[in-house]
């Protein structure tokens, strides 16, 4: 007999966090009280990303607790979106910093202090359970219900805490609106709403290791998410007032970014991958990109590489820094006041070469 005979109703793609918080909530009590009381006031849980860092050891105790063999708790965790999206090469760890495309959550002791934890108030009414699909960074509308997801509390805007509720798994854990009930978040333009979508299919069906079409090519999934993460980082360092053509890259890490900022990120990246490569030649012209931002990644995907190598090394304002080259008798004064080694034989050679411009 398994310790917790009664489960809350299965949810597909629960997240493992949602899960644990609607447990809890079912024997009548809160989350902190509920884990520690079964995993020992040592097993740090809520004072860390769950969904993304569950120690194996973790998984096997609820494993156990709950009678769900180990997979299906490990598949309630974001590992395998993890796995599939970190980049090769790059200097995220699975588990440690950020992993692309999954939002932040900004962990602080037990707070969160971002909005990396999206909802459908529909999906929420028809089954009581935070899914895994919404702390995707390019996931931002809810295509059941065609809402755009919502990323915090409507009434105090505090961002969505789950385990923080005392006993309604629905509740704004600050002041207890129930965020089932909050307006969905309708978008102006429906057009904008099917972009979305199908920008959103698209990386989904990356993420589950199908092809993709960019332009008129077909590319594995896995470096469909490498590159289009790799693009929009570069053009998010790139940005900045001069170029209004970047305004809708926006700037930082997306992982960082909220739902709003994230969908004119996507529909940007939308139309971009859309009229790959020209989109790109066209606007890497417009706002003199260069192969510089792209210079920390080790291991880039063949698709962007291509586009990425017909950039010039450095953009025309940084190679004319390095072509303007110091006059004759600039160099004279700098060679004086710096005396390198062997400064004497270089000025004797400076001092030919003027008498030879001016001896005549
Ligand atoms: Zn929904
Ligand atoms: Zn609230």
């Amino acid at each position: 007999m398994p310790t917790w005979p009664f489960l809350p109703h299965k949810i597909d793609n629960e997240l493992l966090s949602s899960f644990l918080v609607r447990t809890s909530h079912q024997y009548g009590t809160t989350a902190y009280s509920f884990c520690s009381h079964h995993f020992g006031t040592k097993t740090a849980i809520w004072n860390r990303d769950i969904d993304r860092s569950a120690p194996k050891s973790l998984i096997q105790r609820i494993s156990d607790f709950s009678a769900l063999s180990c997979k299906s708790v490990e598949k309630m965790t974001l590992r395998k979106y993890e796995l599939t999206t970190c980049l090769t090469g790059s200097a995220h760890s699975p588990i440690q910093g950020f992993a692309p495309w999954i939002n932040a959550i900004g962990v602080y002791h037990r707070d969160r202090k971002r909005f990396g934890l999206q909802y459908c108030p529909k999906c929420l009414q028809e089954s009581p359970g935070f899914l895994k699909s919404w702390r995707l960074s390019f996931v931002t509308i809810c295509q059941s219900h065609q809402l755009g997801l919502l990323d915090r509390c409507p009434e105090c805007r505090a961002p969505v805490i789950p385990h923080r509720n005392h006993m309604h798994t629905l509740n704004c854990h600050n002041c207890n609106f129930r965020l089932d009930r909050a307006p969905g978040s309708l978008l102006g333009k429906t057009s904008q709403m099917h972009s979305l979508i199908n920008f959103q299919n698209k990386l989904f069906k990356a993420l589950h290791g199908l092809p993709v079409n960019i332009g008129r090519q077909e590319i594995p999934g896995r470096d469909v998410l490498a590159g289009a993460h790799i693009l929009l980082s570069a053009l998010r360092q790139k940005r900045c007032s001069k170029y209004s053509q970047l305004d809708d890259a926006g700037v930082g890490a997306i992982e960082l970014s909220d739902t709003s900022e994230r969908m004119t990120v996507l529909l940007f990246m939308d139309s971009l991958l859309e009229g790959w490569p020209q989109s790109f030649r066209d606007l890497s012209r417009q706002v003199c990109l260069d192969q510089k931002p792209f210079s920390n990644h080790s291991s880039i995907p063949n698709w962007i590489d291509i586009e990425i190598k017909r950039l010039p090394i450095y953009s025309r304002k940084h190679r004319t820094r390095i072509k303007r080259s110091r006059s004759p008798l600039e160099e004279l004064r700098s060679l004086q006041r710096r005396k390198p080694p062997g400064w004497r034989s270089q000025r004797a050679s400076i001092l030919m070469e003027l008498a030879g411009k001016y001896g005549h």
